[in-house]
Order: C-alpha cells, then structure tokens, then sequence
C-alpha cells in the first residue's frame, strides 16, 4: 500500500481545511475527505486514518501564510475554490484569545459617514464578533470646533443601517478630566512641558531638530503654566510630549499633546477649552477603555511611536495596534474634508447626494448594506494603498438584487406606437425571469403602445420585433409617430425584444449619478436625468422599493405621496 500517496493527498486536504478554518485543520473533516477521495481508489480506511491525523498534526504547525504559498503551490485548484468560501471573512487576528477581544470605531462627529469609515466600522465591528468579543462605538469629540450635535445621532443612525450594532457608546469629550489628570503626571515626570512659541517657530524648530527654550523649564514652572492654562482661555501655549527633536520620526519631535480650542462644544457647553490632540486622545482613550486591537488607517504608522511612547510613559497597558490602507475610490470623495466643500459650495444636493460614498448617498440610490459589507470584507486589512473602482460595490449589490428584484418596463425618450390589428388584452406578465414566487403584474393593452426612441432609431421598415412578453410587431411606418402591425403571438428566434409601456403610463425622471471627479477636478456632468415613461404598475412600487428597469438597470424608486422618481444604482 503505497503511504506516499496517502501523505500526499492528506497534506493537500488538510491544508486546504486549516486555511479555510484560520490555520486550524480538522482532523475528522479532513479524513472524511481523504477518504471519500482513496476509498475509490481500492485504499483502506484503516491505513489512512493514522496517516491523516499524523498529517494534520504537522499541517497545523505552520503559519497560514505557508500553508497558502504551500498549496498554491501544491494544490492551487483547492486553494481557490476555498478562498472563494473564505471569500468574505477576516484573516486571523495576531494575539487574539477567544472572548476577550475589544475593537472600537472613533469616528469625529463632524460630518456623515462615508464609505471609508464603512470600512473602519466594518472591520472593527467583525472582528470583535469573530472573537466574541467587544466592540465600542467612541465619538472622538475633542475639537469643539467641528463636532456637532446633529452628527452624534446622524452617524449612529447610518452604522445602524449598516447592520452594526455596539457593546458600548461612550464620547472622549466625557473623559476630560481623566485627560487632564494623565497630562499632569508627564509634566511632573518631566515627560511634557508647556510651551509658548509661536505656531511658525514650533514649526521650524520641528523642522530643523531644534529645541526651544521652553523644553528646559521646571516641572513646577510648568504645573503652574498647566494650571493658568486650565484656568483661563486667555493663554498662547501648548502642552508638548518631551520626545525627540532629533528623532528621524517627526512625529516624535515634541508633538502637542493639548492646545486651546475656545469654542463651545455640543455636549460639554463652555466647560473646556483645553482639547487633547489627536496623539494623546488616542492612544490614551484606546488603553483606558480596554480596547485590545485598535485600528488606525496607514496614514497614522508615522505617529505608532507617539502612541506607544505616550503609554510607556503614562505606565499604560499597551494595545496591538493594527492599520490597514484608507480606502480611496476612483472618482469619488471618499473623505470628509473633500465631501464637506462639494456641498457647502452647492457643487452636490446635499449629504445624501446619489454622487457621493456617503452612506446616504449611497442608500439613496439603492446600494444595500451587505454590498458594503461585502465590498470591504474582500478589500481585506491590507496595508497596500490601491484605489479601488465603484464597480465592485456595484457588482456585488447586482448579485444580491438580481435574484429578488422585480422587473418592470421604462421607457426612455418615449416614441408612440399604433400597431394596426392589435389584440384588447389583459396580460399577465412575470415580475422576474424565473422566481415564481415574486409574481405577476398584469397590463391591458389596446393599439396604443410607447417604446424607447433608441430602440426604434436601429429598426427599419419592413422589421419584425416582439413586444416583451406580448406579442411581434412589424414596423410599417416611421414618421413622429411610428406604425406597425400585429404579427402574431409565437416567439420567433433571433427578432428584437422592446419593452414598452401601454397608454397608461406614468411620466417619470431616473437620475443617474456618474463619476464625480474626472482627471482630478469636478465634473460638471455628473449628475445626469433619464425621461421616461414606466408602466403603470410602477405607481404601485413602495418608497425605497429597489426595482430592475429592464435593460436599463437597477432603480430605487422614491415615491412620495404619488410623485415618483428613480435613483440609478447601477446597470
Ligand atoms: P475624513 O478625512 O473623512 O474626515 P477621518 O479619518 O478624519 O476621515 P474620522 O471620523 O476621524 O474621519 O474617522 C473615524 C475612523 O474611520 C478612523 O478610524 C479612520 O481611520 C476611519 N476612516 C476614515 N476614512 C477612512 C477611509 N477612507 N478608509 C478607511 N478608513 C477610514
Ligand atoms: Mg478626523
């Protein structure tokens, strides 16, 4: 009985069950498989079983990444059928234990959450529930001078949408006092100090490596500078990190760990007008509230040492900080300093505008949460800056709609149709292709029909077309109006297939959203109307109802108190 072929087929399936399961294969699964494989071949169970479990012994000793290049290499047929499975869940978390894994989202409530922060809240979100662990929703609220009030509600709202749901809601802005607290301990370590440069000399001595004069005080000199800071609004300094002003990382360059922000902030009034800045919030907040894997995009990997230095310092139980690459889309703005001037300068309609990766926007034109989802699970945790194309959202939005969506007929640029001879009839068409269950919409048709002027502006006289689902036509005329005559009900292979709307039809507007930004600037086109006609029994489509216009694409239709519109989703 030759063991070699055994071992052989052993090691590709149980490497393919250890990727699909996070580098951990199943002993029983895989002998399942090995078996139904040899058995055929006349081997015994008997002699594969030791054989598998002594495989999947060694299998299970490698890191996931070998065991991937391995059956790449290998096997790569399994590979990919299992990456398929594996598709949209998360790789494997470093230093994770079961239960005991907290993830947080921070966003700054200082705008509508797009299809970036999707990404973060996603990730952070699926993790914690891949370890049954925790996860908190954090308002980083310590710049009064942007968050509002209304965006507290407004981002809980869309993460809601999303699916995502939180252990925890808490706000920095909250947390001031312990902030303030920790900042009076690095000034008494002699860990930070109060500084009162101009903004341009702190700048240039950052630049060029160089200290200044203020970095040598006292501990006492600066507790009380502290305490006049806290005390009074009136004061030009900083509170800074004594780092490095010659590290190579000027991140480390002293950076400012509180400065003065005089405005009233949404939930704490006047109370504040010392803020922490984003270095210190942030690596302190992630600590005290036991997050284990914090998040941050790539553009942050500069600052990682801050953060870890902060927390040395401060005697801080350390997270394992994570980053992944900011998601950037082709075409679209997908931050919210390059969203916020689209709409204060009326460039878009608002947050919700069919153009934008807001998630309003977004829903708006009918892309579904589990598209997002999907989109960010397959763009992975990877470090690799790459823009993505919208295409890919819409591809997976398309997957899910296609199965479940009814169908009715738009017309665009509307042609009036008499066909001479026409049956009175009362027709029962499908709402889909083949899922019976969503069934039927019924029309009465008489002579008078409307079909798109694209369709007919390829027909000549003489040609034969059918009438979706109703019956063939023959083109007789062409002039404004065009003329035909009944040919008959049975399919002919081959002949055109034109959707069309009866006499009664509703006048309607679809707007279809194209690429915001072309070659770097504002495309002034970007927003495009498609006139129409849509049969009746789109009236009864509900609001938010996403529908298929056949061959024109999917559509969410907006219908307040009877007046409709259409947002295009996608093709
Ligand atoms: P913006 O430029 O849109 O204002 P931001 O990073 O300032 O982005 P925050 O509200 O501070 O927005 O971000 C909350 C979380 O969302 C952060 O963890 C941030 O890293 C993440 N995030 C924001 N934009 C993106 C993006 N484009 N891709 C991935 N993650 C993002
Ligand atoms: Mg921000």
């Amino acid at each position: 009985m030759p063991k070699h072929q055994i071992k052989e087929t052993a090691r590709i399936y149980a490497l393919q069950n250890a990727i699909l399961f996070d580098g951990i294969a199943n002993a029983k699964s895989v002998i399942g498989k090995v078996i139904g494989v040899l058995q055929k071949k006349g081997f015994n169970p008997r002699d594969i079983i030791p054989i598998v479990n002594s495989v999947v012994n060694e299998v299970n000793k490698i890191p996931l990444e070998k065991q991937i290049s391995e059956l790449e290499k290998t096997a790569p047929e399994l590979l990919k059928k299992e990456k398929k499975e594996r598709d949209f869940s998360l790789p494997k978390l470093p230093n994770a234990e079961m239960g005991k894994v907290v993830t947080r989202f921070p966003p700054e409530p200082n705008g509508y959450l797009h299809i970036g922060h999707a990404k973060a809240a996603i990730i952070d979100y699926e993790y914690a529930k891949k370890y049954d662990g925790k996860f908190i929703l954090r308002f980083d609220d310590t710049n009064p001078e942007n968050a509002h009030l209304e965006f507290y509600e407004s981002q809980k709202k869309d993460l809601k949408w999303l699916g995502i749901e939180w252990d925890k809601e808490y706000c920095t802005s909250n947390n001031l006092e312990k902030h303030y607290k920790l900042a009076n301990q690095l000034i008494e370590s002699r860990n930070a100090y109060i500084c009162n440069c101009s903004p341009k000399i702190i700048k240039d001595g950052r630049f060029h490596g160089k200290e200044c004069s203020c970095r040598n005080s006292t501990p006492e000199k600066n507790i009380t500078l502290w305490n006049d800071l806290l005390s009074s609004s009136n004061k030009d300094m900083v509170l800074r990190l004594k780092g490095n002003m010659t590290s190579k990382n000027t991140a480390m360059r002293d950076p400012t760990l509180f400065r003065i922000i005089d405005k009233p902030h949404p939930l704490q009034g006047d109370k504040y007008w010392v803020w922490p800045t984003y270095d210190f919030a942030g690596a302190v907040e992630d600590s005290i509230s036991g997050v284990t894997h914090p998040f941050r995009t790539k553009e942050y990997e500069l600052r990682d040492e801050c953060y870890f230095y902060i927390l040395d310092l401060l005697k801080l139980r350390k997270p394992y900080l994570l980053e992944f690459a900011r998601l950037s889309i082709d075409g679209m703005p997908v931050s919210k300093r390059k969203i916020k001037p689209l709409i204060e300068g009326g460039f878009v309609s608002g947050y919700d505008d069919i153009r934008l990766p807001t998630l309003r926007g977004l829903n708006k034109r009918g892309i579904l949460p589990e598209a997002i989802k999907q989109f960010v699970l397959t763009q992975g945790i990877s470090k690799v800056e790459s823009t993505a194309t919208f295409g890919l959202v819409e591809s997976a939005n398309r997957k899910i709609l296609d199965p479940i969506s009814k169908r009715y007929f738009f017309v665009i640029n509307p042609v009036k149709l008499i066909v001479e001879n026409a049956p009175k009839l009362k027709k029962s068409i499908r709402l889909h292709p083949v899922d019976d269950k969503i069934g039927m919409r019924t029309i009465k048709t008489d002579k008078t029909f409307y079909v798109s002027g694209e369709d007919i502006k390829i027909l000549s006289i003489g040609d034969l077309f059918r009438l979706k689902d109703l019956y063939n036509v023959e083109i007789k005329e062409k002039n404004d109006v065009v003329l035909a005559k009944y040919k008959g009900d049975e399919l002919i292979p081959d002949s055109a297939k034109i959707q069309w709307t009866s006499d009664n039809y509703i006048e309607m507007d679809v707007f279809i959203p194209k690429t915001l930004y072309k070659d770097g600037k504002y495309n002034p086109d970007s927003l495009e109307k498609a006139q129409g006609f849509a049969e009746e029994a789109v009236a009864s489509i509900k609001n938010g109802e996403i529908v298929q216009f056949e061959r024109f694409g999917f559509v969410k239709i907006e219908n307040i108190k009877n007046h409709i519109v259409g947002f295009f989703a996608h093709k």
